[in-house]
């Protein structure tokens, strides 16, 4: 892990709480069995999130951590790599993209709840489904596109198998 990895992660933690992803995948050769002695809920050939593994935003098995979790280098790491953005930009992309996270878990508590060890995107589909045509409706629909196209333009990269 780079230094700026280093700094950077632990301020964010959203590509193992459930912000960024609902399953993480098994690589060929990886053992369930030995995975889920460490903790993790592996289930037919994947594991959920948010993980059990991670504790505040550290992952608590960062030596043992599974292959994707490795090789996971998210759009904001990536420019900081390559000298495109600094890391001060990269910490205020995060904590943007926090600040929306806290929106959208609001409006969630607000319609009643939901699941915390599912997925945000999970529980923002399950509570949209079942609420009627309303303000708060439309408020959750909007916070949940903002999250997830600012998600999709600069943290998520093209998933490994
Ligand atoms: S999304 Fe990026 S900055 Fe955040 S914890 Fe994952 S790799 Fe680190
Ligand atoms: S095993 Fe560690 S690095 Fe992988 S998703 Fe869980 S907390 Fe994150």
């Amino acid at each position: 892990m780079s230094t700026a990895a280093a700094r950077l992660c632990v301020e964010c933690g959203m590509c193992c709480n459930g912000v960024m992803f609902s399953i993480v995948k098994l690589q060929p050769g990886e053992s369930a069995k030995a995975l889920g002695a460490l903790g993790l809920k592996v289930k037919r050939g994947t594991f959920a999130q948010p993980c059990t593994a991670l504790e505040g935003l550290r992952c608590s098995i960062y030596a043992q951590r599974p292959t994707r979790c490795r090789l996971f280098e998210c759009q904001q790491l990536k420019r900081v790599a390559e000298g495109t953005i600094t890391e001060a930009t990269a910490l205020a992309a995060i904590r943007e993209a926090h600040r929306r996270v806290a929106e959208l878990e609001a409006l969630l508590e607000k319609a009643g709840g939901s699941n915390p060890r599912k997925s945000l995107f999970h529980r923002c589909i399950t509570v949209l489904a079942e609420l009627p045509t309303s303000e708060l409706r439309e408020d959750l629909a909007k916070a949940m596109e903002s999250l997830e196209a600012m998600l999709d333009a600069d943290f998520r990269v093209a998933q490994l198998a």
